[in-house]
């Protein structure tokens, strides 16, 4: 059958809509109708090849969707369910196991080449295979043939068209929050740079309990909308020094820390501004083959850092429970999806990436 998708032929080139032939589905293969598909940062970054993946591709890896057809080893999904689509995995190694499948042995493999793990892609072009298995899934695309472990049923009552970014940038800023770092109630918390993660993550911090949220962003509108979702204290780092403030704020550091931005300033920032112990988690992707100095003076007294893929979530079971706190009223980031047509996809680029001036762009397929 055939499908329109968003091609990304060249660094920094347009995403071109374009006819390409979808397979069916494998044994273990699902297929889905695309309904709506988040625009995320790292879709962004690998045109731009800040992410340097292999191009032409087609990107997109915050699908929802309906179930159209399952192969005949899928038991957990059938035609007409609802489903959002999140990364691939394995299944079978250590950290698959261990319900921590972001840190999959096959994660490379999995969902940044393109491709399927045996090098073949379910995307064609006049015969010439088409990298057509980004993040388990291609979801800028009217029609995604994915991996059965991306794909996760969820409520049918609940607007399809909203919960894409569940699968990746709620899971991260929610999960970053709740599992990486599972601050007590009543802790502090700094989140550095606040698009869709930091705001995720400013939820999940009110979600735990967290005494005093410390949004920092030079976007004084994002700070605005940061302070609505649960921030406590917003920090323009333009205008003040983020490191003092924060301790300020904290009485003498924050207990934990979120940096989003990937910025090395802003890395070592969230560093520096916590107290005696904290924990920094680092989500922002830095710039490839960055290097960043700490203070081991700093880093001696019960600090430390650690990178957090995905939220360090099991997606099947996170991506449900995210969408039960949205019915619920306590993850309301509908607030800041704005929606565009398929065809206006570049607009929606230009307004999240470029401008800023839209936080989550989500495209609607038909
Ligand atoms: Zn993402
Ligand atoms: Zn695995």
């Amino acid at each position: 059958m055939q499908a329109t998708a968003a091609v990304v032929r060249e660094a920094g080139g347009p995403f071109q809509l374009e006819t390409v032939e979808v397979e069916d589905p494998r044994d273990d293969e699902v297929l889905v109708r695309i309904v709506a598909a988040g625009i995320c940062h790292t879709d962004v970054a690998v045109r731009n090849q800040d992410v340097t993946l292999p191009l032409p591709m087609v990107l997109g890896h915050e699908g929802s969707g309906v179930v159209e057809a399952v192969g005949s080893g899928i038991s957990h999904v059938a035609p007409g369910d609802h489903v959002v689509l999140s990364g691939d995995s394995c299944g079978h190694c250590r950290n698959c196991h261990g319900g921590r499948p972001s840190y999959c042995d096959d994660f490379v493999e999995s969902n940044l080449t393109g491709l399927r793990r045996d090098g073949s892609s379910p995307l064609s072009q006049s015969g010439e295979p088409l990298r057509g298995r980004f993040v388990g899934q291609s979801s800028f695309a009217t029609w995604s043939v994915a991996p059965g472990r991306s794909v996760i049923k969820v409520a049918d009552d609940l607007p399809l068209e909203l919960l894409g970014p569940l699968g990746c940038g709620l899971t991260t800023g929610v999960g970053t929050v709740l599992n990486a770092l599972n601050p007590p109630a009543g802790s502090s918390i700094a989140v550095f740079g606040v698009g869709t993660v930091g705001l995720a993550a400013i939820m999940g911090a009110r979600l735990s309990g967290c005494e005093k949220i410390i949004a920092v962003d030079p976007n004084a509108s994002r700070l605005d909308i940061a302070r609505d979702l649960g921030a406590t204290h917003t920090i323009e780092p333009d205008a003040e020094d983020p490191v003092a403030a924060i301790r300020q704020i904290t009485r003498g550091g924050a207990d934990f820390s979120v940096e989003c931005s990937g910025i090395p300033i802003a890395v070592r920032q969230a560093v520096d501004c916590l107290g005696r112990p904290g924990m920094c988690a680092q989500v922002g992707a830095t710039p490839a083959g960055a290097e960043i100095a700490f203070s081991m003076d700093h880093i001696g007294f019960g600090r430390g850092i650690k990178g957090v893929v995905m939220g360090d979530s099991a997606a099947q079971t996170f991506v449900p429970y995210l969408a039960e706190l949205y019915r619920s009223g306590r993850l309301p980031y509908d607030r800041f999806v704005q929606y565009y047509d398929f065809a206006d996809i570049n607009q929606a680029v230009h307004d999240s990436a470029v401008t800023g001036k839209v936080i989550k762009p989500i495209l609607k397929m038909s």
